[in-house]
């Protein structure tokens, strides 16, 4: 229901959990994080409200990295419990990907990936994109062209953000039917469902257009469609009160 991304010089998962918080107002049941760090990827997810996912920060802490994503989730496939909450992983665990949407040919897909060995662990629509994320690398080591590529083969409306432990300061957002908006900062960047999750660092925006992708450096963002070819974007400048 509510997506966060970001890379920079700030602790990326005080950016997130901070960026989530701003989309609570959206309604959820479930929330998680990944964070890059230390060369490798690491993830925590829980069902309920928000404060559960940060005392299990507090339990259980994730290493620091500048690269981290986040989800609220509104259930619409599986039931609301940690197992179904993102992000999802892939088996090797370098993938993790959150979703708002709905993927309506992931049966399909899911049943494409059993047949090639993938081993599933969740009952959402979301997971088959983490999987699906994993081929595509290995096949290109570029983690946009690989989102775009699993773009072109997904039907349905959806929000996608993800990261990969081997590209430890990239985060890659995609949308279709679904709202996608990147915030640009001095040496870092930020993505959002919302702009009011990242209204308190940065004014300068852009929105995302249909079946696009963005790939979010420290020092910028690029823009293509599923296509590969280089995106029209719309920047703008976010003038509402910080405070509403
Ligand atoms: N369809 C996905 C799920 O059920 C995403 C739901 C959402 O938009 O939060 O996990």
């Amino acid at each position: 229901c509510g997506i966060v991304g970001y890379v920079g010089p700030q602790p990326a998962l005080d950016v997130v959990v901070a960026g989530l918080k701003r989309l609570e107002y959206r309604g959820y049941d479930s929330a998680g994080v990944a964070v890059l760090a230390d060369g490798g990827l690491a993830a925590a997810k829980k069902a309920g409200k928000l404060v559960n996912l940060e005392k299990e920060l507090v339990d259980r802490p994730l290493p620091t990295g500048a690269t981290g994503i986040g989800h609220t989730r509104w259930a619409t496939h599986g039931a609301p419990n940690d197992a179904n909450a993102h992000p999802h992983l892939d088996n090797s665990g370098c993938v993790a990907v959150v979703h708002n949407g709905i993927i309506e040919n992931f049966a399909l897909l899911r049943a494409e990936l059993e047949e090639r060995g993938h081993a599933l662990s969740s009952e959402t629509d979301t997971e088959v994109v983490a999987h699906l994320l994993a081929e595509e690398y290995s096949a290109t080591a570029d983690l946009g062209e690989a989102m775009r590529l699993v773009c072109r083969r997904l039907e349905g409306a959806f929000t996608l953000v993800a990261v990969h432990a081997d590209e430890p300061e990239v985060v890659v957002g995609a949308r279709r039917n679904s709202p996608l908006v990147v915030g640009v900062g001095e040496g870092e960047a930020f993505l959002a469902s919302d702009v009011s999750a990242f209204i308190a660092h940065t004014r300068s925006a852009i929105e995302l257009g249909q079946d696009q992708v963005v790939e979010l450096r420290r020092d910028g963002v690029t823009v293509t469609g599923f296509d590969g070819r280089p995106a029209e974007v719309r920047s703008f400048h976010i003038d509402w009160d910080a405070s509403a």
